[in-house]
C-alpha cells in the first residue's frame, strides 16, 4: 500500500513536472503518507514517509533529476518532508486504529443484539414490554400465543384488552405499584383471545430511564392454568373426600412412625366419645382406649402390617369415657420413605358396631339353621335307612314267597319227568313244557327282584379278594345241564391274581353270559372262555358263535328291558340280564362290554379291578 502510493504520487509528479517547475511542492508525497498511514495504519505510514523522502531527493535536490546533494539548502525540504510525514503517519496510525476499534466494537454489539432477540423470540417464556399508559411496546411470540394473538396484533394494545373486567381494577393498582419502582411475583388471570381463562405466573418489574423517569413495564409471564385446574381438581377432590368421610361418619388419623406424633381429625375424637381437640393424640392414648381383651392382638398385627407394608385393617372394640364399648373398623396404608423404611401409617376408622350387631345375629341364626338342617337331615337318613330296611325285608319276602312254590313245581316236574320214561310222548312233552316254563318263570322272578334290590339300593356288595376263574366255576357249575353238548373252552393268561369283588354277584353276571351265549348260538356250537390279568384288572372274555350283534344294537343291550328284534329266541329272555349285569360290574368300579361280527358271533367283556389296586 506505502510503496502503491509513493509511485502513484511519483507518476503524478513526474508528470506534472513541466507545469510545476524544478521546485515543486514536496507536500505532495505526504498526500501518499496520509493515505497509507489512514488505511493502512503507523507501520505502512512511516514506510511511505522513508520511502517519500528518498524518491522526493530526485525532485528536491538541485539540478531536479539527479541525486547530487550539492547545496545546504536542499536538506530544508528534505527533512521537512520527512517530520511532516512522521507526524501525519502518527495521527492517521492512532486515528486507523481509533477506527478499527470502534468497528469491531459497533459489530460486537450487532452480534450480541442479534443473540438477545433470538432469546427473546425464542424463549418459552412469555416476554411483554408496555409503556407507562400500559400500552404494549413488545411481545414475543410465545407471549402472543399464549393469548391466541399475533405478535402484530398485540402491538399498541392496552393490556386490559386481555384482561376480564373484573380483574381490570386490580391490574391498575398493581401498575401503580410498579411505577413506584416496586417488582412483584403474582399469579394473575388474563382473557384468552377466545374468551377462556388463562391463568399465568407473572414476574413484574418496572423499566426506568439513564434518569430514573418511568418507561415502561416488563412482564415475564409463564402459562399455569394446567396446574391450577390440577390443583382445584385435588382440592375438589379433598373436599368431596372430607364431605364422603363424615357422611360415612368415618374419622381419619395419622401417625408419623419416625416422630411419634399422631394425629386425629374430630370425628376420630368424637367416634372415642371425647371433645375435639380434648388432649393431644398418642399412640399409647389409643391402645388404652382399646379393650384390653383386644389389645395385644391390635398391636401385633399393627405391627406386622408395618413390618410387612401391608394395608392395616383391624376390627376391635374401644371403651368409652362412659365404659360403653363400640366396635370399629380400622383401615389404614403404611407409606415409606425414599430408603424404603416405614415412615407414617395414614387410616380411617369406622364406627361397625351396628355391623357387628346384624352379623352377630345372623351368625347365631345360621348357626340355629345349620342345626335344624342338621336334625332334618339325621331324621331324613334314619327314615331313609328304615324304609331301606323294610324294603329289603319286603323283598326278601317276596322272593323267598314267589321261589318256594317255583322250587316245589320244578321239584316235582323233574319228579314227574324221570319217572315217565315208559309214559305216553304226549304227556313227557307236556311235562317238558312245563319244565321249561318252570326255569323261565324262576328266571324272571330272580331279575325281578335283583333289579328291584338294585333299585331300592338293597345291593350290598359282600367285596373281597376272589380268583375271578373261580366264580366262572361256579357259574358253570350253576348252569350244569345248559350247557350240555356244548364244548366250552377255557383260556388262562398272565399270572393270576385276585380280584376285589363279591363272589356271589360275579358269579351271577358270568352265568348270565354264558346263558346268554348258549341262547343266542347254535346248539352244539362251543363257547370259549378267557381270562387274563395284569397289574390293574382282570378281562374275561365270553366269546360264542352266534348271530352276533348289530353294531347299533351293541350299546342298547346293556339298557333295561331292552331285546334285540332280531332275536332268535324271542321267548327265551326279559330283556333285564345284561342290564342287572352291567350294574353290577359297575358297582364294581369294572366294565363291561360287548364286541361282536354281526353272523359270526360276539364276545362280551368284563373287566375287574385287582384286589388292593382299586379297591374304594
Ligand atoms: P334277554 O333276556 O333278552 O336275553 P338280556 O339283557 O340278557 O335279555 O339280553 C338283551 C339282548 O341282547 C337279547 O335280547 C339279545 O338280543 C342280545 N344278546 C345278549 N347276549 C347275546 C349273545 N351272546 N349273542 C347275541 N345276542 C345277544
Amino acid at each position: 500500500m506505502a510503496l502503491l502510493s509513493v509511485v502513484l504520487v511519483f507518476i503524478l509528479r513526474y508528470e506534472l513536472q513541466p507545469l510545476l517547475g524544478e521546485r515543486s511542492p514536496f507536500l505532495l508525497f505526504t498526500l501518499s503518507v496520509m493515505v497509507s498511514a489512514w488505511y493502512g495504519g503507523l507501520g505502512p505510514g512511516l514506510v511511505a514517509t522513508a520511502l517519500g523522502t528518498c524518491v522526493g531527493f530526485y525532485f528536491f535536490l538541485v539540478p531536479t533529476d539527479t541525486w547530487n546533494l550539492a547545496y545546504k539548502i536542499d536538506w530544508m525540504p528534505t527533512l521537512l518532508s520527512f517530520g511532516i510525514g512522521i507526524a501525519i503517519s502518527i495521527l492517521s496510525g492512532s486515528m486507523h486504529t481509533a477506527r478499527h476499534k470502534a468497528e469491531q466494537s459497533a459489530l460486537a454489539l450487532r452480534e450480541s443484539e442479534a443473540r438477545h432477540r433470538r432469546i427473546v423470540e425464542t424463549a418459552n417464556e412469555g416476554i411483554w414490554l408496555m409503556d407507562p399508559h400500559t400500552r404494549t411496546t413488545f411481545s414475543n411470540q410465545s407471549m402472543a400465543d399464549m393469548l391466541g394473538f399475533s405478535v402484530g396484533e398485540m402491538a399498541e394494545r392496552p393490556v386490559a384488552d386481555f384482561l376480564f373486567g373484573e380483574d381490570v381494577a386490580k391490574v391498575e393498582t398493581l401498575f401503580e405499584r410498579w411505577k413506584r419502582g416496586i417488582s412483584d411475583r403474582l399469579d394473575i388471570r388474563l382473557k384468552h383471545r377466545n374468551g377462556s381463562e388463562l391463568w399465568t405466573h407473572i414476574s413484574a418489574c418496572p423499566v426506568c430511564g439513564d434518569t430514573g423517569e418511568f418507561l415502561g413495564i416488563l412482564v415475564m409471564v409463564n402459562d399455569v392454568t394446567q396446574h391450577r385446574r390440577a390443583d382445584n381438581a385435588l382440592r375438589e377432590s379433598e373436599h368431596q373426600l372430607r364431605l364422603s368421610l363424615r357422611a360415612a361418619n368415618a374419622a381419619t388419623w395419622e401417625w408419623c412412625i419416625a416422630t411419634g406424633r399422631v394425629f386425629w381429625s374430630d370425628e376420630h375424637y368424637r367416634l372415642f366419645g371425647e371433645e375435639p381437640g380434648a388432649f393431644e393424640p398418642s399412640q399409647e392414648g389409643w391402645l388404652n382406649r382399646v379393650h384390653s381383651d383386644d389389645r395385644v392382638q391390635v398391636r401385633a398385627q399393627l405391627e406386622r402390617a408395618i413390618q410387612q407394608r401391608r394395608e392395616v385393617n383391624i376390627d376391635y372394640r374401644i371403651v368409652l369415657p362412659d365404659s360403653n364399648l363400640k366396635w370399629v373398623n380400622c383401615r389404614g396404608q403404611v407409606y415409606s420413605d425414599a430408603r424404603g423404611r416405614a415412615e407414617r401409617v395414614l387410616g380411617v376408622v369406622m364406627d361397625i358396631t351396628e355391623r357387628r350387631k346384624i352379623e352377630t345375629e345372623r351368625e347365631q341364626i345360621r348357626a340355629r339353621e345349620m342345626a335344624a338342617h342338621a336334625l332334618e337331615q339325621a331324621a331324613r337318613t334314619e327314615a331313609a335307612r328304615k324304609g331301606q330296611e323294610l324294603k329289603s325285608a319286603m323283598l326278601d319276602a317276596l322272593a323267598h314267597d314267589m321261589k318256594t312254590p317255583l322250587t316245589s313245581i320244578k321239584a316235582a316236574v323233574t319228579c314227574l319227568l324221570a319217572g315217565n320214561s315208559d309214559g305216553s310222548p304226549q304227556r313227557h312233552e307236556l311235562l317238558g313244557l312245563v319244565n321249561e316254563e318252570t326255569d323261565r318263570l324262576n328266571r324272571l322272578v330272580s331279575n325281578a327282584i335283583d333289579t328291584a334290590r338294585l333299585e331300592a339300593g338293597a345291593l350290598q356288595l359282600q367285596r373281597g379278594p376272589h380268583y375271578v376263574r373261580e366264580t366262572i366255576y361256579a357259574a358253570l357249575k350253576e348252569i350244569g345241564s345248559g350247557t350240555a353238548g356244548r364244548a366250552v373252552n377255557f383260556q388262562i393268561s398272565g399270572a393270576p391274581a385276585p380280584a376285589d369283588i363279591d363272589f356271589r354277584m360275579i358269579t351271577q353276571v358270568f352265568k348270565q353270559l354264558l346263558d346268554n351265549a348258549v341262547k343266542y348260538s347254535p346248539e352244539g356250537s362251543p363257547l370259549t372262555i378267557s381270562c387274563r390279568s395284569s397289574d390293574e384288572n382282570v378281562v374275561v372274555d365270553v366269546s360264542d358263535l352266534g348271530s352276533g350283534i348289530a353294531t347299533e344294537e351293541q350299546s342298547k343291550i346293556f339298557d333295561e328291558y331292552y331285546r334285540s328284534p332280531a332275536s332268535s329266541n324271542p321267548s327265551a329272555g326279559t330283556g333285564m340280564g345284561l342290564s342287572i349285569a352291567k350294574r353290577i360290574i359297575d358297582a364294581h368300579g369294572g366294565r363291561i362290554w360287548v364286541t361282536s361280527q354281526p353272523g359270526t358271533g360276539s364276545v362280551f367283556h368284563v373287566s375287574l379291578p385287582i384286589y388292593g389296586k382299586d379297591s374304594p
